[in-house]
């Protein structure tokens, strides 16, 4: 492992499984005790009878009640610090749909913490200081932003923060100053690629790209292989959440056999969401995060409400922090169908199968006299819709298909390329209009 960065803490890529433990114990004991400064986490404490010097090990953790999105809407905003406000010099805030919003704290320190994990991410993949590091997420609020762009610098790339939208000026950056390693959400990456199209721009041909860094929502492996197609690099898996800080929770290595989670930031649990206990590796479950190393606003248990799996605790790349599938949506994110649970990911990863289509698609939910249907908008790549026959074979492929995966049957509609919306931050790929009976 090429790990020689003094800003990078190389000492703990590669600890072993027994001195993570050793660490994540000490680091835990010191942010538990640290947790009494909130007055959330002193409340919570003494209603569960328990006070920090009950947590001896590790296992122990497993005595603390979790904490969930609604405790830091109730907390809203600044009810969860565990640090004096005037230590803190930065929030970050998510708007949600219901109720409060929440608001993240970060102390100075944190800020430099959180550059340390994003700069030992692009380290992983390849990033140096010789790299141009173009970042088209949105910055403010949203912590794709700033998170890498402070990441970025940390390691010593030339960094753009070319910002949201705007694919022509994207491309002419790409192209005018060299950019080797973009980060971007993948649904605009298949959109800027769309636009490199129309201007006739190869990307292998017309610019320098050599890694992408593809996160902040759930995307299939197929969705993953076809960007790498498209624009002839490598795409790594990021995975971030704004309360855990921002990107730098978890992201790919070189071997893109799961998202390492870096284990000196953060205890890592799989929970079965019903009854609460833990699940068995290799089984799906919602992933609870504790931190290990944040100020202003630790957080203990959190639930995180993302789905995924442990696949392993060692890596061929020479890092023992626990490996997580790819995740596989929210629980929120469900669709319950007619009694039936489908996940959007589930049908990406079938529509991604067939050439034919591209990587555009919308999910909606409707109630049609009555009965509850779904309907699947997907993007052809190329319009033959003179070829009736041909259209009608494909659809009814794809729904025999999906009612393989889902179990039901959905419509499908094929519509021309560049007709479905596309957001600048995140997908939506779900659009529920259902009547809700009472
Ligand atoms: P936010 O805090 O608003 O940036 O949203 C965090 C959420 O985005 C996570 O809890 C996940 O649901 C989703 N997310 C972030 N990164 C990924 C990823 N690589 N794959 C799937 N979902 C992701
Ligand atoms: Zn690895």
């Amino acid at each position: 492992m090429d790990n020689n960065s003094p800003y990078l803490h190389p000492q703990y890529e590669t600890l072993s499984r027994d001195e993570l433990k050793a660490l994540q114990l000490e680091r835990l004991k010191k942010t538990v005790k640290h947790c009494m400064n909130s007055e959330f986490y002193r409340k919570r404490f003494a209603n569960a009878g328990l006070s920090p010097d009950d947590i001896r090990s590790l296992d122990d953790l497993r005595k603390i009640p979790f904490t969930t999105k609604q405790d830091l809407r109730d907390t809203y905003p600044f009810g969860m610090a565990s640090v004096p406000l005037p230590q803190c010099v930065r929030l970050h805030s998510s708007s949600g749909t219901t109720g409060n919003p929440t608001v993240i704290l970060h102390t100075q320190r944190d800020l430099d913490e959180w550059a340390n994990a994003v700069a030992r991410c692009l380290w992983m993949v390849g990033l140096r200081p010789d790299d141009v590091f173009q970042n088209s997420s949105g910055y403010g609020m949203f912590t794709g932003g700033l998170g890498f762009q402070y990441g970025a610098e940390r390691l010593g790339a030339l960094t753009v923060p070319a910002a949201a939208g705007n694919s022509l000026r994207q491309i002419k950056f790409i192209k005018d100053f060299g950019t080797t390693a973009i980060h971007a959400v993948p649904s605009y990456v298949t959109r800027l690629y769309e636009v490199m199209q129309q201007e006739g721009v190869d990307p292998r041909r017309d610019t320098k790209l050599k890694v992408l860094a593809i996160g902040a929502e759930p995307h299939s492996e197929e969705q993953r292989r076809r960007i790498e197609q498209m624009l002839g690099v490598k795409a790594y898996n990021s995975f971030g959440m704004s309360e855990m800080c921002g990107p730098g929770v978890g992201f790919e290595c070189k071997e893109q056999n799961g998202l390492h989670f870096w284990e000196d930031y953060y205890i890592v649990e799989i929970i079965n969401p019903e009854t609460l206990e833990p699940v068995a590796d290799g089984e799906i479950g919602e992933l609870v995060l504790t931190t290990l190393n944040r100020e202003a606003m630790p957080l203990l248990r959190y639930r995180t409400r993302d789905l995924t799996r442990v696949l392993g605790h060692s890596c061929p790349c020479g890092r023992n922090h626990i490996r997580l599938d790819r995740m596989r949506g929210r629980s929120d994110d469900m669709i319950v169908l007619r009694g039936v649970n489908i996940f959007p990911i589930q049908i990406e990863t079938i529509l991604m199968q067939f050439k034919e289509l591209a990587s555009n698609y919308l999910i909606t939910l409707t109630t049609d006299a009555d009965n509850d249907n779904m309907t699947v908008e997907v993007e052809l790549e190329e319009l033959f819709t003179d070829d009736y026959q041909r259209l009608v074979a494909l659809e009814k492929e794809i729904k025999h298909r999906l009612k393989d995966e889902i179990l039901l049957t959905p419509h499908v509609r094929l519509v021309p390329k560049g007709t479905l919306p596309v957001s600048e931050g995140k997908a939506v790929r779900v659009v529920d209009k259902r009547k809700v009976y009472q």
